[in-house]
């Protein structure tokens, strides 16, 4: 079976306080020893995060940049994030997909360089409301995905995360049914385009208004391996999300 993976997504929020609050309670919490756990505070904030979260949990990026130094002002390497202890990033989320006009060639370079330095990557991708009424719901997911298939040929520390972009900090999150749907679409098309390995072993997490209450339900389809947690990852209620199928 695939291990149960729960990311928690700061965004641009959080003090140094706070952070030290949020990573405090963690190292207290009753997680299922079960799950992977990862958090993903601001850059500023991911030393101080590493420096206090306990072994076990593992610290992400929010972005990393595709070339390995230089004169590339704001950006942060992979080499850099590795130095640090930090041991995954997320790439491609659709906040720098549609505000910072991240292409997906773009998206697919970072993936591999994250790779070849040897972290994790959480790999986001999904439509906006949009794309999905006129029934490009996979269409967008594909292209998405498939630039990243161009580069990448070993998909073993690649979790993809699916969040529908209506969903995201709406309060409306995806269905059981329609999760489990792109889910399944996109574990098909791994088989058909990446390797079966990569079928069967890869993660698929669903984002996009994860709480205590919505979690246990979408946690039981076949289909759907963990979250990502945006606003929820910043409240003890991320435990519980965590915790969905214990
Ligand atoms: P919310 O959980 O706040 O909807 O955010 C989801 C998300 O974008 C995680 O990356």
């Amino acid at each position: 079976g695939r291990q149960f993976f729960v990311g928690g997504n700061f965004k641009m929020n959080g003090t140094i306080s706070q952070i030290k609050e949020i990573v405090g309670h963690l190292n207290d919490a009753k997680c299922d020893s079960d799950v992977e756990v990862v958090i993903s505070p601001p850059a500023i904030y991911l030393l101080l995060a590493r420096e206090h979260l306990r072994k076990g949990i593992e610290v992400a990026a929010q972005n990393v940049f595709d070339k390995p130094n230089g004169a590339f002002t704001g950006e942060i390497s992979v080499s850099q994030l590795k130095d640090s202890g930090i041991t995954w990033t997320i790439v491609g989320h659709s906040e720098r997909r549609t505000i910072i006009q991240e292409a997906n060639h773009f998206v697919a370079n970072k993936v591999k360089a994250a790779l070849d330095g040897g972290l994790g990557v959480v790999l986001c991708c999904g439509e906006t409301l949009e794309q999905r009424e006129s029934n490009k719901t996979m269409d967008v997911v594909l292209a998405q995905l498939g630039a990243v298939a161009k580069e990448v040929k070993d998909w073993s520390k690649i979790v993809i995360a699916y969040e529908p972009v209506w969903a995201i900090g709406t309060g409306k999150v995806a269905s059981n049914e329609q999760a489990q749907e792109v889910h399944h679409a996109i574990r098909e098309w791994l088989g058909k385009d990446v390797s079966s390995e990569a079928a069967n072993a890869t993660r698929i997490i669903y984002g996009g208004s994860v709480s205590e209450k919505n979690c246990k339900d979408l946690a039981k389809q076949a289909d759907i391996d963990g979250f990502l947690v945006g606003g929820a990852s910043l409240k003890p209620a991320f435990v519980d999300i965590i915790n969905a199928r214990s």
